[in-house]
C-alpha cells in the first residue's frame, strides 16, 4: 500500500540525504588465501582485492585445526542443532565449548549465545530482573549491543564520560550506597583502538560495592598469555565479575558468550529470553570455535599474537613516517583520521577501485561527525607486500587529494 511504501521510501531517503546510506561490498574470501578476496562489482565484473578492515584478526577463519574440527562435527552430527538449548539443542559440542571458555577466563562457568551482540543485550537486560533496582553505569562509547541491553532493561542508568574514572566516581558517590550497581565497559574500544582503564574501574567497583561487566570482544584471542584478553594481560581477570567475548572476530568462527560465576551463568541461562527462546549454535560452529579457542590458548596462539602486534606496529610506523594522521593508542587497530564523510568515502572508493584495497569508510553514526576515518586491521596474514601496497597507495592518495599530513595527537 502506498502510504506504507511512502514512509519506507522517506526513511531511506533520510539516510541518503545525510550521506549515511550503507552499501555492502560483495566479497568472496578465498580459504587459504586470506586476506585476499574477490570483489564482485555492481556491474557483475570481478576484481582481486585485499581485505584491510576485517575482524578475523588472526586469520583463524582459515586455520586447518578449526576447519578440521568443523568438518568432523558436521560429518558426525549434521547441519543444525535442531533445537533451543532447553529442547534438544544442547550437545556435547556446546558443553565442550563452554568448558573451554570457562577455563580460558578462569571462571566457574560460561554461557554461549548466538552472538556477542545477543550476549550483551540479553545479559545486561536480564541482570535488571535478577537485581531489582540495579543502577547500571555505562561508558559513553560502549558498543550498541550494550547500550541496547542497558536501555531495554528499563531501570536506572548513568552514562560516564568515556574512560573518565573521576566522572564515574562522582556518579557512584551520588547514588544510594545500598543500591545494587553494575559498571559496564570495554577493554578495547574498536573505533579508536584505545584501552579501558580496567584496574581503576575494578578499584572503584570494590570501593562502591559494584559488579563489573567487561566486553572483551576486540581483545579475546589477541591479548594475554592465553588469549583471554586485556584483563588477563593486566592481571585483572579475577576482579571482573562478568566477561563478554565473541567467537566471530579473532576466533574466526561465530557466536558470543559470557564467562562468570556458576550462579550468575545459571541465572542468566534461566531468565534471559535472548538465550532461552532461540536455536542453539550449529554443533559444527561450536566445534570450530572450541578448536580455535584451544589453539590460541597454546604456544601457537602466543606466536600469532606476537606477529599480530608486530604487523600493527610496522603499519603504524610506516603510516606515521609519511605524516598521516594516525590515531594510536598502542592496540592492534589502526585508524587514520580523515574528518570528513565525503572525503572518507571517496578515499575508500579510490583504494578499492584503483589499488584493490578494501577498507570500509567509518562515518557517523558509528563515530562522531568530524572524526570520520579509515580503520585498518592488520593481521599475521597481511605480509610485507600487502603492507607495501597499502602504504604506497595511501601516500599517493594523500598527495592526490591534498590532505593534511599533520600528526594527530592521540
Ligand atoms: C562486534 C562487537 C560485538 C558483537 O559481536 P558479535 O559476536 O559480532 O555479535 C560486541 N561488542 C563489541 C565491542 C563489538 O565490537
Amino acid at each position: 500500500m502506498t502510504r506504507y511504501d511512502d514512509a519506507i521510501d522517506a526513511s531511506l531517503q533520510r539516510l541518503h540525504d545525510e550521506g549515511r546510506y550503507r552499501t555492502f561490498i560483495d566479497i568472496a574470501r578465498a580459504q587459504g588465501h586470506f586476506p585476499h578476496a574477490v570483489w564482485t562489482k555492481p556491474d557483475g565484473s570481478r576484481k582481486d582485492i585485499t581485505v584491510w578492515c576485517g575482524n578475523d584478526y588472526l586469520g583463524m577463519g582459515q586455520h586447518p585445526e578449526v576447519l578440521a574440527a568443523m568438518h568432523e562435527a558436521l560429518d558426525a552430527t549434521g547441519a543444525g542443532s535442531g533445537g533451543t538449548r532447553n529442547i534438544s539443542g544442547t550437545t556435547v559440542w556446546h558443553k565442550r565449548l563452554e568448558a573451554e571458555l570457562a577455563d580460558l577466563h578462569r571462571k566457574e562457568a560460561a554461557l554461549v549465545f548466538t552472538s556477542a551482540y545477543i550476549a550483551n543485550d540479553a545479559t545486561l537486560s536480564t541482570l535488571r530482573v535478577i537485581f531489582p533496582g540495579l543502577i547500571i553505569y555505562s561508558d559513553a562509547l560502549n558498543h550498541a549491543s550494550m547500550i541496547e541491553g542497558v536501555r531495554r532493561g528499563g531501570g536506572e542508568k548513568r552514562i560516564f564520560r568515556h574512560n573518565d574514572v573521576a566522572h564515574l566516581r562522582e556518579l557512584l558517590a551520588k547514588d544510594d550506597p545500598a543500591a545494587p550497581k553494575l559498571i559496564a565497559f570495554e577493554s578495547i574500544y574498536s573505533m579508536d583502538g584505545d584501552f579501558g582503564p580496567i584496574r581503576e574501574i575494578c578499584d572503584l567497583a570494590e570501593e562502591f560495592g559494584a559488579l563489573t561487566y567487561l566486553d572483551e570482544v576486540h581483545a579475546v584471542g589477541m591479548y594475554g598469555p592465553r588469549g583471554a584478553g586485556v584483563a588477563e594481560r593486566d592481571g585483572q581477570m579475577h576482579r571482573v565479575d562478568i566477561i563478554n567475548g565473541t567467537l566471530a572476530k579473532a576466533y574466526g568462527v561465530f557466536g558470543g558468550y559470557i564467562a562468570a560465576s556458576a550462579r550468575t551463568v545459571d541465572a542468566i541461562r534461566s531468565y534471559a529470553p535472548g538465550f532461552i527462546f532461540t536455536t542453539s549454535l550449529p554443533p559444527a560452529v561450536a566445534a570450530g570455535a572450541a578448536a580455535s579457542v584451544r589453539f590460541l590458548k597454546g604456544q601457537g596462539g602466543v606466536s600469532l599474537r606476537e606477529m599480530h602486534q608486530t604487523q600493527a606496529r610496522i603499519l603504524k610506523t610506516r603510516l606515521k613516517a609519511m605524516g598521516l594522521p594516525l590515531i594510536d593508542h598502542g592496540s592492534h587497530i589502526v585508524p587514520v583520521h580523515v574528518g570528513n564523510p565525503v572525503h572518507c568515502k571517496m578515499l575508500s572508493d579510490m583504494l578499492l577501485e584503483d589499488h584493490g584495497i578494501y577498507v570500509q569508510p567509518i562515518n557517523f553514526p558509528t563515530v562522531p561527525r568530524g572524526t570520520e576515518r579509515l580503520r585498518f586491521t592488520p593481521s599475521p596474514v597481511h605480509g610485507p607486500s600487502e603492507i607495501d601496497t597499502l602504504v604506497r597507495a595511501m601516500d599517493a592518495l594523500w598527495s592526490h587529494c591534498a590532505l593534511n599530513r599533520a600528526e594527530r595527537v592521540a
